[in-house]
Formats: C-alpha cells, sequence, structure tokens
C-alpha cells in the first residue's frame, strides 16, 4: 500500500486501525505531504514499525536528476519511481508564480505523429500518489522560507490524463486538499488530446479546473494525419463536448495548436480554425512546433506564427503564443526522458 494515494481522511482511518491515537495522523500526514520519507516523520517508533510490517511505502518520487536554464531558470526533472521507472517534468516560473507540469502515465499510447512520450507506447498508468509526489519533490526541491514553490499545476507531461482518468481526478482532489498542497482548482489545467466520453465525465465533475484541448488541425483529415484519436472521435463531437464543458463549467477552454512548418500553419487553415471554435468562450494557445527527431515534422518560423496569429484575432479570436522557456535545457515533450532511456541502452 502507498500512503500518498490516501487522503487526510483515509490516513486517519489507517492510523486508528493500527491501534494509534488519531493526533499522529495529522503529523503523518503532514509529514508525507513535506516530501519526507517515513522515517524522517516525527512519528512514533511503534507507528514507523507498524506501517513497514503491513507493507506501506510513501509512493511517491524521488528526483533522479535536474537541470537548471541559465537563461530563465526553467528546471528540468527526470523522477525516479519506487519500481524503478523514470518520468519528467519541468517547472516554469511566471511573475504569478511557479508552474509545475506534471505526467499522468509512464509512456503514452496516443500516438500522436510529433510527440516524443508516445515512441515507447504506454508502460503503465501512474498512481495518484504518483502525481502528487511530483508536486512533493519539487515543493521540497525548491523550499523557501515560507511558500510552497509550486502555485500552478498543468497536467501537459507525459501520458494522456483522460485515458487514466480515475487516478487523476483522485489526484485533484488531493492536491486540492486544505490539509495538504492546498492548490486551488482554479490553478490548474489538464491538457487532453481529446477522448469524448471523458470530457464529458469531467465535465460533470464541474471541478473548476482549465480544459484544454490538443487541436493541432482544423479539419479531419488533416488531424487524422497527425493524431489518431481522431479516427475515434470526429473534430465536430470533440468541438462539442468541449462547448458541453463550457456549459457545464462556465469555465473557458483552451486549444493547443501546435505549428507545423506547410503542414497546418497556413492561412487557409487559420480560417478553418476560426470558423470551428467561432460563437466559444476560448482562448488559442499558439506553440511552434518542438522538431522531434524520430518524427520528421518541423516547427513554423517566428514570421509564420506571427501571422497565423494575426488571421486569428482578425477573425477575433483570443490567441496568445507560447513563450519557450529554458531554451537552452530544451526538449519537447516526453524527450529529456527517451534520452535518458537510449543513454541507458547504450
Ligand atoms: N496527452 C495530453 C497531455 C500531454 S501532451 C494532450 O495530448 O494534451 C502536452 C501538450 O504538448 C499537448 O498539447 C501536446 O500536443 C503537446 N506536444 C507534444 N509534443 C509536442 C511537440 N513536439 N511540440 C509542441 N507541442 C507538443
Amino acid at each position: 500500500m502507498k500512503l500518498l494515494n490516501l487522503s487526510f481522511s483515509e490516513i486517519e482511518e489507517l492510523v486508528e486501525s493500527l491501534g494509534e491515537p488519531k493526533y499522529r495522523a495529522k503529523q503523518l500526514y503532514q509529514g508525507l505531504q513535506m516530501g519526507k520519507k517515513i522515517e524522517e516523520i516525527n512519528i512514533s517508533k511503534d507507528l514507523k514499525a507498524l506501517l513497514a510490517q503491513n507493507g506501506y511505502t510513501t509512493g511517491g518520487v524521488e528526483i533522479h536528476e535536474k537541470f537548471v536554464s541559465k537563461i530563465d531558470g526553467t528546471i528540468k526533472y527526470l523522477y525516479c519511481l519506487e519500481d524503478g521507472n523514470i518520468i519528467e517534468g519541468v517547472l516554469m516560473h511566471y511573475k504569478h508564480g511557479s508552474t509545475l507540469c506534471v505526467s499522468t502515465q509512464v509512456g503514452c499510447r496516443m500516438g500522436c505523429a510529433f510527440c516524443a512520450s508516445t515512441i515507447g507506447g504506454l508502460v503503465r498508468n501512474l498512481e495518484a500518489g504518483e502525481i502528487l509526489g511530483q508536486v512533493i519533490a519539487v515543493n521540497r526541491d525548491n523550499m523557501t522560507k515560507k511558500e510552497r514553490a509550486v502555485t500552478n499545476i498543468v497536467l501537459m507531461g507525459s501520458g494522456e490524463p483522460l485515458d487514466n482518468y480515475d487516478n487523476t481526478l483522485k489526484f485533484l482532489r488531493l492536491v486540492s486538499c486544505p490539509e495538504g498542497i492546498n492548490i486551488s482548482m482554479r490553478n490548474i489545467s489538464l491538457s487532453t488530446c481529446g477522448i469524448v466520453p471523458k470530457i464529458k465525465e469531467l465535465a460533470k465533475e464541474k471541478l473548476g479546473i482549465t480544459l484544454s484541448l490538443s487541436l493541432h488541425a482544423p479539419t479531419d483529415e488533416m488531424r487524422k494525419d497527425i493524431m489518431p484519436i481522431s479516427k475515434a472521435y470526429a473534430l465536430e463531437e470533440t468541438i462539442d463536448a468541449m462547448r458541453y464543458y463550457v456549459k457545464e463549467t462556465g469555465r473557458r477552454v483552451v486549444f493547443e495548436y501546435a505549428l507545423i512548418s506547410e503542414k497546418n500553419d497556413t492561412k487557409e487553415c487559420a480560417e478553418k480554425l476560426a470558423k470551428l471554435i467561432r460563437n466559444m468562450q476560448c482562448h488559442v494557445n499558439l506553440i511552434p512546433l518542438n522538431s522531434v527527431h524520430e518524427s520528421g515534422l518541423s516547427g513554423s518560423s517566428g514570421n509564420r506564427v506571427a501571422k497565423f496569429r494575426e488571421y486569428l484575432e482578425k477573425d477575433g479570436i483570443s490567441v496568445t503564443v507560447r513563450r519557450e522557456m529554458g531554451a537552452d535545457i530544451s526538449g519537447a515533450c516526453g524527450q529529456l526522458r527517451r534520452s535518458y532511456l537510449s543513454k541507458e541502452v547504450k
């Protein structure tokens, strides 16, 4: 059993079931949330022994390696899981706080043509405590006197969060728990390639998180070429699900659009995109594609990105071009883990 999968009340129940006084639960829970190992937590020796006898581990992650950008202080992390698997994440600093990008799976089975995370397929889902463990490890690694380092979270690391729905939802509840890390749902974004029934299920939860769709193409034909998920769900029903999310939650949604040179970055594409999302409470995030060696696709030039943005804005769409962070330690989604794994093989 893994302790970080448990909520505060479940920890209370556990401590009581082991015959220990309830107040120890708070010490145990807070110690875990601070990233301490069981041995380091201020609880009785008896409780430590009981936890060990019953096979409890923390179930979090350990920082395996980190890379700090000299340009903007962005930090890329490789974490090690208790079973030896490696995942990655990145901490980005902004004026309003710091955003941690977390992984939800080891690898991914969605097969997007441009993405490094999916190249080796899906190894396994992360448990809720392993997703939470990334936030805890980074907070501990960046300990400042009063505040926790991580103020915002994006579920945009390796993996498809809606393909690991139950653990993702449990993570969202754990990380926003007032007795724990207590990050508001409003400071959390979840990005999906578009698993339509799960988008609708998530909408019904009314959690207050921001939902992003990785759109990347304005027609079914073009999207099928780069994102296999669109063979299962047509663009129209995917966009309808996003409209449903807005209706149910009252939250503005985001469309991620990675610009691929001479492929999806033409004026015609911009016009089709604008038409597709017309009259919707939404925002478009443009990202020049981060070229992944294996995919053979390359990102659009600054000039083409600026033009694409102009076309959309002319149609009244709200747009930002995502700033590149940590250019000197860069690597697209999943590249760090891949380069680590290929080094291992050699
Ligand atoms: N599976 C989820 C979340 C993980 S991917 C999703 O598909 O949204 C996080 C974001 O990075 C997605 O928008 C994804 O399309 C994008 N991405 C992946 N590889 C990229 C690359 N090489 N360049 C730019 N964006 C990329």
